[in-house]
């Protein structure tokens, strides 16, 4: 008997990417064949995101082009679009299965139940389809190889965020704070290690509250990447997403003695504005961000920097945009992620006054998105006066160096190993050529 096919789409953060991953081995280690989204599968899942309205709108859109692709699929939705609009709600828009964050390790279980309720006879599976102990427990800490080799692993260490920005709805979704212990997580990293995988994404809705849900047990985010580099073969450790107020200088201080850790770090600034940043409920100021940017830029030589920014946030006055366009200009992130604000029903700014126009975000975004280029564009330039640079080859004589800077070999690499060489060119405006030592 053939075994059933399972279609995914992801939407939104890196915490939903690496969900993704792991529900995909759980389903494959489970006999389910998973197969590209636009083809036509028995079982869809959309992993949704509801961080802003678009978000949203994008999730809708996926579920029901899910059922365009095969009438008689079943489609799944999970995640937090299911958490924020409501199960029933979801299920009354026609999709077959709701899956709340809090139950998507379950996913497996819940296909096989889904099945065994509307199927009397045949079942998918040539022999012993649903034994006593089901792989799915594998979820939560448990990487099974991804066919191709990968070489880069997400590591959810986090979930869930207490810190009520007033235009995210993430901490109603995802809830409060939950922090993995770090034994569970090296053991992780262990298995991933065996299995081919040499660089590690620390990553969580707030990462940096990581260990502070379980204050008895003395674990935080420090020691958290002090044991992982200790585990022979983990050779590169990535972190999202970082509160600012996180980078004090002795933080920066350990982080640069951690041998593993790639200078690169993303920190969400969202305005550069203090007033702007007042009404967004962030908890640092400009000033603070910068003091943080600049303890990093102190221990690290040319550490890549990149942000994410809201646009026209309610009541963003041209001034305070200005301020901000300001701010980047004189900081100079590798990268920034530009966003126009989104209403998200159900949080503070959705019911402030001073609305912006869809014009006028766009011609912020517009402006922010230019000087985005210029500054990427000289961060990668920066790279080519000869030093040298370390890179992970991950495919197709492809990969990035500790900085992120995306590069192609002109000779042949193969996949999984770190190599030493010089940046000689560009190839296009995302990655520059390599020439190995
Ligand atoms: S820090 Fe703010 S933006 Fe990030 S998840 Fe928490 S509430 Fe949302």
């Amino acid at each position: 008997m053939s075994k059933k096919t399972v279609a995914m789409h992801n939407l939104g953060c890196k915490v939903n990417a690496y969900e993704m991953e792991h529900i995909a081995d759980s389903l494959q280690e489970s006999g389910y064949k998973i197969v590209p989204f636009e083809d036509k599968a028995d079982f869809y899942i959309v992993n949704t995101c509801s961080v802003t309205n678009i978000a949203d709108r994008k999730s809708r859109q996926m579920l029901h082009r899910a059922k365009k692709e095969n009438p008689d699929a079943v489609v799944i939705a999970a995640g937090c679009y299911v958490n924020t609009r409501g199960e029933d709600n979801v299920l009354a828009d026609g999709i077959d299965i709701v899956v709340p964050n809090e139950e998507k390790k379950n996913m497996v279980d819940i296909i096989r139940s889904w099945e065994r309720s509307h199927q009397n006879e045949d079942l998918p599976f040539e022999a012993d389809p649903y034994p006593d102990e089901a792989p799915v427990s594998a979820y939560e800490r448990d990487h099974a190889p991804a066919e191709g080799g990968y070489t880069r692993s997400f590591l959810k260490v986090q979930d869930g965020c207490n810190m009520f920005c007033s235009y995210c709805i993430i901490p109603y979704a995802r809830g409060r704070i939950k922090s993995r212990t770090i034994a569970d997580v090296t053991e992780e990293v262990r298995s991933l290690i065996s299995k081919g995988y040499h660089e590690f994404v620390v990553t969580g809705i707030h990462l940096s509250s990581f260990g502070k849900d379980r204050p008895d047990d003395h674990e935080d985010l420090m020691d958290l990447l002090r044991a992982i580099d200790a585990i022979p073969g983990a050779d590169r450790i990535r972190m999202g997403s970082l509160e600012p107020r996180i980078i004090t200088d002795e933080f920066a201080a350990s982080l640069a003695e951690i041998p593993s850790i790639c200078p690169q770090f993303h920190l969400s600034l969202q305005s550069g504005c203090d007033s702007v940043l007042k009404r967004m409920n962030r908890h640092y100021t400009a000033q603070e961000f910068l003091d943080g940017v600049e303890r990093l830029r102190k221990v690290f030589k040319d550490p890549a920097i990149t942000t994410d920014v809201i646009v026209g946030f309610p009541g963003e006055t041209p001034e305070e945009f200005e301020e901000t366009h300001n701010f980047l200009k004189n900081i100079s992130f590798y990268e920034t992620h530009i966003f126009p604000y989104s209403r998200r029903k159900g949080t503070p700014a959705d019911r402030m006054s001073g609305q912006l126009s869809r014009a006028e975000k766009h011609d912020r975004l517009v402006i922010l998105s230019d000087l985005n280029v210029k500054n990427k564009t000289a961060f990668q330039n920066i790279w080519t006066d000869g030093r040298t640079v370390e890179v992970l080859i991950e495919d197709n004589n492809e990969g990035y160096t500790r900085e992120y800077v995306r590069v192609r070999s002109v000779a042949a690499l193969p996949s999984g190993t770190i190599v030493r060489g010089r940046i000689t060119g560009r190839i296009d405006a995302d990655t520059m050529e390599f020439t190995p030592e």
